[in-house]
């Protein structure tokens, strides 16, 4: 039978990674059976606040007569290898019959609402007592959540990353990488590899800074590509490799202001709206505007590490017309990209007094426009042309600010796309 094994929060900020947890696991799962396609890597909603690092959790398919030892060493794995110590760690996994259509179904949905909503513990927990599922819960058994969620993500819209690892005796020392050698690569791979490297912020964006067991991870649209990017690439040793088949880089955890009649904390939406207070730099370099929408006014920031992009937000001025993409926190959107749909090109201003160059004052309602010194009038407002340093189109955050579900405007198929590379 084919069994799909979930796995979830094994790792914490101290360490560990799910992604190379599930490949240790891959490893002993060989002997009772044979792990088939790609492992899965699934983002959950990156908005909610008890995550573990990157919010992610894995599924692999197994083909296997023994599923008792394929949850045994799945087991063995967890318990040696997991950041069990950490409060924050709280590991889940689980054994789905690939053949329970009803039982896939279901857990399609249940993906869906982890990766764009709110599910609690008690809904995973449902759903396994519902259909009998083996599973293993460790401590408050949270991962439970992401493992269902993995397994049961139907991805209509999916990418690949391809992660390396480091050699076990490195883990927590700085990596040795050529930063040189990864722009090569994407010089000669992209757009069909993207988020490699930040031209612009001088970054090497597809390299971890923390404890974790990763070296790099290179994410794409073509597999074929990844692995030539791969090649080109200089660094330290590295122990292992795997293609990760992902939600990444999809938009997947946006939902449309047509789906809903209200938006909320710790969900990320696209919401169309006008500029109604211009947008001002903060204290920290974070800038915030607001905008008038079918919910009402809401508040959009551009963050500090948004960087260059904080420079196009700083040019809109009151009545342009925009879409903001990006995650609702504290009342605020913090804006992942902008289309810019209609900029304002005119203003109506009092007229100029024909002598002496001065605006014209108003003497009041009905009265004509006049100028005191040089006793000219005028009749009404004129409409004068604004100049502005932008135009229509699309406008995303840099490689270094982007968040792993966040679709890059390169993967995008609209119209005035301003890539940021
Ligand atoms: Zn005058």
């Amino acid at each position: 039978m084919k069994v799909w094994v979930g796995i979830d929060d094994t790792d914490s900020v101290n360490g560990m990674c799910t992604t190379y947890l599930a490949l240790l696991a891959m490893d002993k799962v060989e002997k009772f059976g044979r792990v088939v396609g790609f492992p899965r890597l699934i983002r959950l909603n990156p908005t909610i606040p008890y995550k573990t690092r990157g919010n992610g959790a894995v599924a692999f398919l197994v083909e296997t007569d023994d599923v008792e030892n394929v949850i045994e060493v799945v087991d063995d794995v967890i318990i040696e290898h997991s950041m069990m110590s950490d409060d924050s760690t709280n590991p889940g996994a689980v054994f789905v019959n690939f053949e329970n259509d009803r039982l896939m179904s279901h857990l399609t949905k249940f993906a869906r609402k982890a990766v764009r909503d709110i599910v609690s513990l008690d809904e995973a927990l449902f759903i396994i007592g519902k259909y009998f599922i083996p599973h293993l819960k460790y401590k408050k058994g949270r991962g439970l959540i992401g493992a269902l969620s993995a397994v049961g993500y139907d991805g209509h819209d999916y990418t690949y990353e391809l992660l390396a690892y480091r050699m076990p005796e490195r883990f927590g020392t700085p990596r040795g990488i050529d930063e040189d050698s990864f722009y090569e690569a994407d010089e000669l791979y992209y757009p069909k590899i993207w988020d490699t490297v930040d031209w612009r912020n001088r970054i090497v964006v597809c390299v971890p800074k923390g404890k974790d067991p990763v070296l790099y991870g290179i994410r794409g649209s073509d597999y074929n590509a990844i692995n030539s990017a791969v090649e080109i690439l200089r660094t330290e040793e590295v122990d292992r490799k795997m293609m990760f088949i992902t939600n990444q880089s999809t938009d997947a955890h946006l939902i449309d202001e047509d789906e809903v009649n209200e938006v909320k904390n710790f969900h990320s939406y696209i919401i169309r709206g006008t500029v109604v207070q211009k947008p001002y730099i903060h204290k920290g370099g974070h800038v915030f505007f607001t905008i008038k929408t079918k919910f009402g006014e809401v508040k959009c920031s551009a963050f500090e590490p948004t960087k260059q992009f904080r420079d196009v937000v700083l040019k809109l001025i009151e009545g342009d017309e925009v879409r903001v993409f990006g995650a609702m926190k504290k009342n605020t959107i913090n804006l992942e990209k902008m289309e810019v749909i209609k900029l304002v090109r005119f203003r109506y201003s009092n007229p100029k007094c024909p002598i002496c160059g001065k605006r014209m004052k108003s003497s009041g309602r009905n009265k004509p426009f006049r100028c005191k010194n040089c006793k000219t009038t005028a009749e009404s407002r004129v409409k004068e042309k604004i100049d502005r340093d932008l135009s229509e189109g699309f406008y995303e955050v840099p490689p270094c600010a982007r968040g792993h579900i966040s679709k890059p405007l390169v993967r995008m198929d609209v119209p005035n796309k301003n890539i940021f590379r």
